[in-house]
């Protein structure tokens, strides 16, 4: 990744030496979440074995080796540099909601931005806003809307935070979250932040190259217009309904494959009467044909197995490849599929 503007380096602690000896469990992740405890300050939690389903819209899969909330861009880029000076893989997580948690978990360290110092919303006088990576977009909307900035509105609906709309470039109903984003804070892997323009991102569908490797810390958004709350509110209720009315409510992750240019996954699936075909408790939606629902019990094993059968189906019928959109975490849906 190119890293064009000013980039801010912090000094973090050295690991303690005598962190796996404060533990009695001799696994090298106590010994990582021990070194990683210890160089943080201002009360970021390391965690251990951090059941993962629960934070998911999903609700399926295992737990995270190492988790952690950190609570400042100085903790959470001191994590970074332990984590990766001791080779332990990094992984953000937003709302989950665009996520399959694999059943055996993640190896590494999950990284939430989840504490309340990461959900900014602040209008500039200017007319922009600037928006932390932890703020629900349920929350960008209703903050828009009483602050009279338009253009916010295809955003309702989508269950994820900034940081994640990011880097899916989430769409709805003729918009995409980088129509709205003039730059992006965002830190490297090693722990560098640096602010890109939008111009210096590459960006297409459900795709932002530079959060690959990297964790957007907040956007500076630019709205269409500035506009009446109530019509804003109008606009916002038409989307709200739209989905109520084509969108099934029970778990899930969303649009399980993106749409193969010139098709729509739902209506291929759909055409190949896969509605209500189910793995265990995993179940291709009645309501909508591009979601996969857990019924109450469903393993991520059932997921994966239920995506397998769908696109053999529609491959056999219909000529046509899906791919999936949502992410298979800390994993490669090419080693599943
Ligand atoms: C009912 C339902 C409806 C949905 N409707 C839509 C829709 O209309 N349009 C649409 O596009 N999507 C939709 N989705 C999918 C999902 O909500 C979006 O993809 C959303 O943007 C994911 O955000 P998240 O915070 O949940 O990210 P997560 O699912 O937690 O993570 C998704 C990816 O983003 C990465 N990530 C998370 N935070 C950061 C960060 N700060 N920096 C860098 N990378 C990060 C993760 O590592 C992961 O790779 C829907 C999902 C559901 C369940």
């Amino acid at each position: 990744m190119t890293m064009n503007a000013a980039t801010i380096s912090f000094s973090f602690p050295g690991l303690a030496p005598l962190a796996a000896e404060r533990s009695n469990d001799s696994s090298p992740w106590e010994d990582h979440r021990a070194a990683l405890q210890d160089a943080v300050r201002e009360g970021t939690r390391v965690r251990r074995e951090e059941p993962l389903a629960a934070k998911t819209t999903l609700r399926v899969g295992g737990a995270a080796r190492l988790y952690a909330e950190p609570i400042s861009p100085a903790d959470l880029a001191t994590l970074l540099r332990v984590a990766r000076a001791r080779g332990v893989e990094i992984f953000a997580l937003g709302r989950g909601s665009n996520l399959v948690v694999p059943d055996e978990g993640v190896d590494g360290l999950v990284v939430s931005l989840g504490h309340e110092s990461w959900a900014a919303f602040e209008p500039r006088a200017d007319g922009r806003v600037w928006v932390g990576a932890g703020l629900r977009l349920k929350n960008l909307c209703g903050l828009a809307t009483k602050a009279g900035l338009a253009g916010f509105e295809f955003l309702e609906g989508i269950p994820g935070n900034v940081g994640g709309a990011l880097r899916m470039n989430a769409g709805a109903m003729g918009g995409w979250m980088f129509d709205v984003v003039e730059e992006v804070r965002l830190i490297s892997l090693a722990g560098d932040i640096t602010t890109l323009p939008k111009a210096a991102m590459h960006v297409d569908y459900r795709h932002c190259a530079e959060l690959h490797d990297a964790i957007a810390l907040g956007a500076l958004l630019r709205p269409a217009s500035p506009a009446a709350g109530e019509a804003i509110s109008r606009q916002i209720d038409v989307y709200r309904k739209k989905r109520h009315e084509t969108q099934p409510r029970e778990p899930s992750a969303g649009c399980i494959f993106k749409n193969p240019p010139g098709h729509s996954a739902g209506r291929l699936i759909d055409e190949c009467g896969l509605k209500g075909e189910r793995v265990g408790d995993a179940e291709v939606s009645p309501v909508h044909a591009n979601f996969i629902i857990n019924r109450g019990h469903a393993t991520a094993g059932d997921v994966i197995e239920l995506v397998r059968r769908v696109r053999a189906k529609v491959r056999a019928a219909r000529g046509v490849e899906l791919s999936p959109e949502v992410l298979l975490y800390g994993g490669k849906w090419e080693d599943k599929l």
